[in-house]
């Protein structure tokens, strides 16, 4: 049996410093995860975490010390970014505790969890899904994935987002309401956890609109970076 159309190659992510690429399985993000963040959104204190998807093919990703084009979705006014870690899984599974997580974790990678914020609003609003406000396409930049053993990321570990060389958004590991861990645990009980999932595991404070022509620089130190322009469609 054969396949009515040629399928398309499944979407990749470069590994860094080699020739190889991480396939993407599925991109899981987690929402309102650093407190002054859920602030800035309306909400505060410790809820249990919630998640939801982007597209696999939502990718951009973006080579070490390239500047990857990402073109200005449609039907939005606010186009915003949320610089996160984004966590690679080379290691599947259900019901994995916290403890163990980490042995699930391949690397790591800077990511943009970019969002069409005035349509995410709306959905809100109106208790609609919020796929058209987050899982468009081109709405997952992200940088190359480092190895977990290449990688230190602790709780001082710092996240930061320039728009223009100007600093928007600037936080630590440290401040996630819920850790890798725990955020694994909780996604795995949910779904079950393939070899290519990523999890972008949510934005610090900050998040802000950007227009065509702005130049993004995301960093996890001790991760890499990635540097993004948003262009005109
Ligand atoms: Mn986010």
């Amino acid at each position: 049996m054969s396949h009515v159309f040629v399928p398309p190659a499944p979407a990749s992510v470069p590994v860094a410093a080699s020739a190889d690429s991480f396939p993407v399985h599925r991109i899981y993000c987690v929402g309102r995860n650093y407190v002054e963040h859920a602030k800035e959104m309306g909400f505060t204190g410790r809820e249990p975490p919630f998640f939801f998807l982007k597209p696999a093919d939502a990718v951009l990703a973006v080579a070490e010390g390239e500047t990857g084009r990402m073109p200005y979705p449609s039907l939005t006014k606010s186009l915003h970014h949320e610089v996160e870690l984004v966590v690679a899984i080379g290691t599947g599974g259900r019901d994995i505790k916290a403890a163990d997580a980490m042995k699930h974790v391949w690397g790591y990678a800077v990511g943009l969890d970019m969002t069409r914020r005035d349509l995410q609003g709306e959905a809100k609003k109106l208790g609609r899904p919020w796929d058209i406000g987050k899982g468009f396409d081109h709405s997952a930049p992200i940088g190359p994935i480092y190895r977990a053993s290449d990688c230190t990321v602790n709780g001082d570990t710092r996240i930061t987002l320039e728009v223009n060389g100007v600093i928007r958004q600037q936080s630590t590991i440290g401040k996630l309401i819920w850790d890798l861990g725990e955020v694994i645990e909780h996604l795995s009980a949910a779904w079950e956890l393939a070899p290519g999932d990523l999890i972008f595991s949510g934005t610090p404070e900050g998040v802000a609109a950007v227009e065509p022509g702005d130049t993004l620089r995301a960093s996890v130190d001790g991760v890499g970076s990635l540097q993004v322009q948003i262009v005109a469609r």
